[in-house]
């Protein structure tokens, strides 16, 4: 009985299932304008949220042909009352956005645009189901955060995560492939966008490729199942990478702004990439916390690079040292938890006093589980039950759920010992038990030392 009537509702559902509201996005032939559509499934939401300029490149929003009066501004619009399922719809024009000469907005490269979608798709609050369907100019591609669910009729449909209406997300549109990298668990829609030759694509893709492969070794797959990637070429700077940063509206997003002319071998010795992407490893953690997630990320950007090869074991532990050394001269008067909140002025202390409790807690969950458990298996198990993208962590929290998926009191005791205090966390007695020699700032490894093994596991993972 039960498998007949588990296929009686599987076959019925789609007679049930709402789609939620649907959004419609219309890009003109020449890219210049989006036409925005939103219909609601019953009653309208009172706000939509959308990015706080982007009043200023929009038709204003019209129903059944009226432009509608409305309240609020900024980055949330209060709606007048409407009738159960109605259609509201507003013009966005790309191209006035463009001369505001913003990147974190709208930028060109190429022939390719670049954008915040808050520009154009503005939403209900998060509890709302919702849907995206696209339409794009011929032969036109685009890279979203959102998952295709259905093509059909020239327009792609995607189901966004439900994330909170005020984070963004980012979508390339233009003349691109958007290319996968297949990795366990995961693909990557890497879109490498703008006039990039042959070898330069190819160069990006190898770093990419090179970098996810690395952060699944963490997990044994990569922590998210498809992630996008968006490589933005900006030309000649001093440095291959430029900018990076980890967006989680809607789906889950790296962006890169690169210097495209730069060698494979400077893209690949950078530590930016490796960072951001054990970003991933975790979900989203209150940014009042960001010592947690902003630690982790600074520890693995360097545990990593030794476990592929990119550093040998010392000159990793050296570049731990430097980090401690840095969020050391970093540190001045209150807490790590009043640093977080000080914002950039602190954030050598935040970043690597979080990267000290991370190898505390690996060091101790290796120590005392003779090397069964390590802050990979920790963060392995965190992807079996914690992922899901739209919740904000808080950093005790996390702790608590790590002890208990490690079946230990590792986080939750550090975090005790060292959140609230003051000064960097005390890290002379770890090096000498790991045989990390730092005399004269310069490293150097002894095999004599107790925990001369845990030390190597770590680099070699
Ligand atoms: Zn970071």
């Amino acid at each position: 009985m039960r498998p007949l009537i588990a296929t009686c509702l599987i076959l019925l559902y789609p007679l049930f299932a709402t789609a939620g509201d649907v959004f419609t996005a219309t890009f003109s032939d020449n890219l210049d304008q989006v036409h925005a559509r939103l219909c609601f499934d019953g009653q309208a939401p009172t706000h939509l949220y959308r990015h706080k300029d982007a009043d200023r490149f929009s038709s204003g929003i019209y129903h059944s042909g009226t432009k509608l009066k409305i309240t609020g501004n900024g980055s949330s619009l209060r709606l007048p009352g409407l009738a159960d399922n109605a259609c509201i719809s507003w013009q966005t024009n790309l191209k006035a956005a463009l001369k505001k000469k913003n990147y974190r907005l709208i930028l060109q490269t190429g022939d390719d645009l670049v954008m915040s979608t808050a520009l154009w798709f503005w939403k209900g609050p998060k509890n709302r189901d919702l849907v995206v369907d696209i339409v794009l100019p011929e032969d036109m591609s685009i890279s979203t955060p959102w998952i295709a669910i259905d093509k059909s009729h020239g327009k792609t449909r995607y189901r966004p995560d439900r994330t909170p209406a005020i984070w963004d997300s980012r979508v390339a549109v233009g003349h691109f492939e958007v290319d996968t990298i297949k990795l366990p668990g995961a693909q990557v829609r890497l879109a490498a966008i703008g006039s990039l030759s042959n070898q330069q694509r190819e160069k990006i893709r190898l770093w990419i490729e090179e970098t996810v492969t690395t952060v699944s070794s963490v997990n044994g797959r990569f922590p998210q199942p498809q992630p996008q990637v968006l490589v933005v070429p900006i030309g000649t700077r001093r440095e291959a990478v430029v900018r990076a940063h980890v967006i989680r509206g809607g789906g889950l997003a790296a962006e890169f702004f690169v210097d495209e002319n730069r060698p494979l071998k400077e893209f690949t010795s950078d530590w930016t990439a490796t960072h951001e992407f054990s970003h991933m490893l975790v979900p989203y953690i209150s940014s009042s916390d960001r010592w947690l997630s902003e630690g982790l990320a600074s520890y693995y950007q360097n545990v990593l690079r030794a476990r592929n090869g990119r550093l040998s074991e010392t000159q990793a532990w050296q570049k731990l040292y430097e980090g401690f050394m840095r969020g050391e001269n970093g540190t001045h008067r209150g807490s790590l938890a009043q640093a977080t909140k000080k914002g950039r002025r602190s954030t050598m202390r935040v970043y690597w006093s979080g990267a000290a409790l991370m190898l505390l807690a690996d060091i101790q969950l290796r120590k005392t589980s003779g090397g069964l458990k390590s802050l990979d298996t920790a963060l392995q198990a965190l992807t079996t039950c914690c992922m899901k993208n739209g919740k904000t962590w808080r950093a005790w929290d996390m702790f608590v759920q790590l002890d208990q998926l490690t079946d230990t009191a590792v986080f939750t005791a550090l975090y005790k010992k060292h959140v609230h205090a003051e000064g960097f966390p005390d890290m002379r007695s770890t090096w000498e038990n790991l045989g990390v020699d730092t005399r004269h700032n310069r490293v150097s490894l002894s095999d004599q030392a107790p925990m001369a093994s845990v030390r190597s596991a770590i680099m070699k993972g």
